[in-house]
């Protein structure tokens, strides 16, 4: 590992919403400095304009946020290293490129688009479909390299469009380390001479990345596998400049949950599940759903995410963003692609869910609700409905039955479960329920089990046709919990009505 302070950079284009792939680039970094003592920054990467979209750099600074892993450096962060926005750095990258020109690293290329369109069709019915702008090719292109410089020096003084290409050298094994990948090597006869400037003034990604990984002193590079082709590139350019090349990790790609293929955008809506951390809606209206709009606490998203091509060597799947911290390393992070997982993602809620407080539940409840409930009994219907919920909206949902008397009743289990003889055994339960003095989980179990034993019945028999009249549905928390909840009165009317009620469903049946 470099000795240098590690300094590492999340540099998303601003062309749409962050994908989770995207978020968890960004957390491994975040991960990797904190570990490291290092520094965490962001950097957006807006050279391609024609590809902009409004409000995706405001949504990924929100996302990250929330998903609690902010950098310390980037736009309306302060830093540094400025600006961090490389729209705003414009004028930065010419000086860059024109050295490489006067070293004969690059070239001016005055190719129109029609004249490299034409070259394509004619290569194509030649029966070679993928023409590249290469070592070979240039040589029969109007370049600086086979134009007379005096024509070159006109073409310039008169403001002919050009561009400048990287002059790939012919036939050179590249060869670089990646962290995770281990050695990488590629010859140049397979790389094309990339455009580094574009003509309306703008570097190209590959340029601007390089010029501001070098002058932001990036120690090390952590990007998703799909910039793992553009890395050659990237060692011939910091080669050129004669500058050190930072450590690449390269990370693996994330994966559709039947393992077919790399999960897309598309994807998450299709397949049932978000795959961007916060909602998003087009220019067109149409909505991605995200994960904290969908209720998913940030920390078992993030957790999730971790999990998704890392491995802490142990059996540990609960962390907190420090446990992260402390367990993070990049030599555990996987080569193979990892397939998402939407029930285990699920798993992870359900796990952060339980860990909170019932005070800490039971204020978002009130804030959902619109404070339509005493606090106190919100509290207690988070204690027992918790364990059995995935969102927190789920325990107002699920257990609306505690906060009010039940208007649905399920007629499936009823006309299943419901004996002729059950609503005489319910009625005398009710009349021992009556009885109890301290009307609390204990004493109501207690006497339950001594109902049974001197009507020699099941629990099934008896317990569940009780839930069903208090409660209306055939599942849920305990039901002594439920019956000292709820008081004694309240059971004992409810009883009542249930009975009525199943009374009617059995009579329509
Ligand atoms: N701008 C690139 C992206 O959108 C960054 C790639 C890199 O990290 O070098 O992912």
């Amino acid at each position: 590992m470099s000795q240098k302070p590690v300094r590492v950079r999340f540099a998303p284009s601003p062309t749409g919403p962050l994908h989770m792939g995207g978020v968890r680039t960004a957390l491994y970094n975040y991960l990797f400095a904190k570990k490291n003592n290092g520094t965490f920054l962001i950097r957006i990467e807006d050279t391609d304009q024609t590809r902009f979209v409004p409000g995706a750099q405001e949504y990924i600074m929100d996302a990250l946020k929330w998903c609690g892993i902010m950098p310390t450096e980037g736009p309306g962060l302060g830093g540094n290293y400025g600006p961090y926005v490389q729209s705003e750095r414009k004028e930065m990258y010419q000086p860059y490129a024109e050295q490489l020109v006067k070293e004969e690293k690059a070239y001016y290329a005055f190719d129109s688009a029609e004249e490299l369109d034409n070259m394509r069709e004619q290569a194509k019915k030649m029966g070679m479909p993928n023409w590249q702008y290469n070592s070979v090719t240039r040589t029969s292109m109007r370049n600086s390299l086979t134009l007379p410089q005096t024509e070159v020096d006109r073409l310039l003084a008169e403001g002919e469009p050009y561009v400048i290409r990287m002059k790939m050298p012919r036939n050179r094994d590249i060869r670089f380390h990646d962290i995770i990948r281990g050695w990488v090597v590629v010859n140049t006869n397979n790389l094309d001479d990339k455009v580094l400037f574009k003509s309306d003034g703008m570097p190209t990604y590959h340029l601007a990345n390089i010029v501001d990984d070098h002058t932001m002193e990036i120690s090390h590079v952590i990007r998703g596998e799909e910039w793992l082709p553009s890395a050659p590139l990237h060692v011939m350019l910091y080669e050129a400049f004669g500058w050190d090349c930072p450590e690449f990790a390269h990370l693996p790609l994330l994966l559709r949950p039947d393992g077919n293929g790399k999960l897309s955008k598309r994807d998450g809506d299709r397949l049932g599940f978000p795959v961007f951390p916060t909602d998003w809606t087009t220019a067109e209206g149409e909505l991605y759903s995200g994960y904290r709009e969908k209720g998913y606490l940030p920390g078992a998203f993030i957790n999730m995410l971790a999990l998704l091509g890392w491995n802490p060597g142990t059996t540990q799947e609960i962390f907190t963003l420090d446990e992260l911290v402390e367990a993070f390393s990049l030599d555990r992070v996987s080569k193979a692609g990892a397939k998402f997982d939407p029930e285990k993602t699920k798993w992870f809620q359900q796990q952060y869910l339980r860990a909170q407080s019932d005070e800490e539940i039971a204020l978002k409840l009130q804030e959902i609700s619109e404070n339509e409930y005493n606090f106190e009994t919100l509290k207690a219907v988070c204690h027992l409905m918790k364990e059995r919920a995935t969102f927190v909206q789920d325990i107002l949902t699920d257990g609306a039955y505690l906060l009010a008397r039940p208007t649905v009743f399920d007629r499936e289990t009823i006309s299943k479960k419901w004996k002729p003889e059950t609503t005489a055994v319910i009625e005398e339960w009710k009349n021992e329920l009556a009885q109890i003095n301290e009307f609390n989980s204990t004493n109501v179990e207690t006497a339950f089990k001594a109902f049974l034993e001197r009507k020699q019945m099941g629990i099934g028999a008896v317990l569940l046709p009780f839930r069903l009249a208090v409660t209306g549905v055939g599942a849920g928390p305990g039901m002594f919990d439920i019956s000292a909840f709820l008081g004694k009165d309240e059971v004992v009317a409810r009883i009542e009505l249930g009975l009525k009620k199943i009374t009617e469903i059995l009579n329509e049946a």
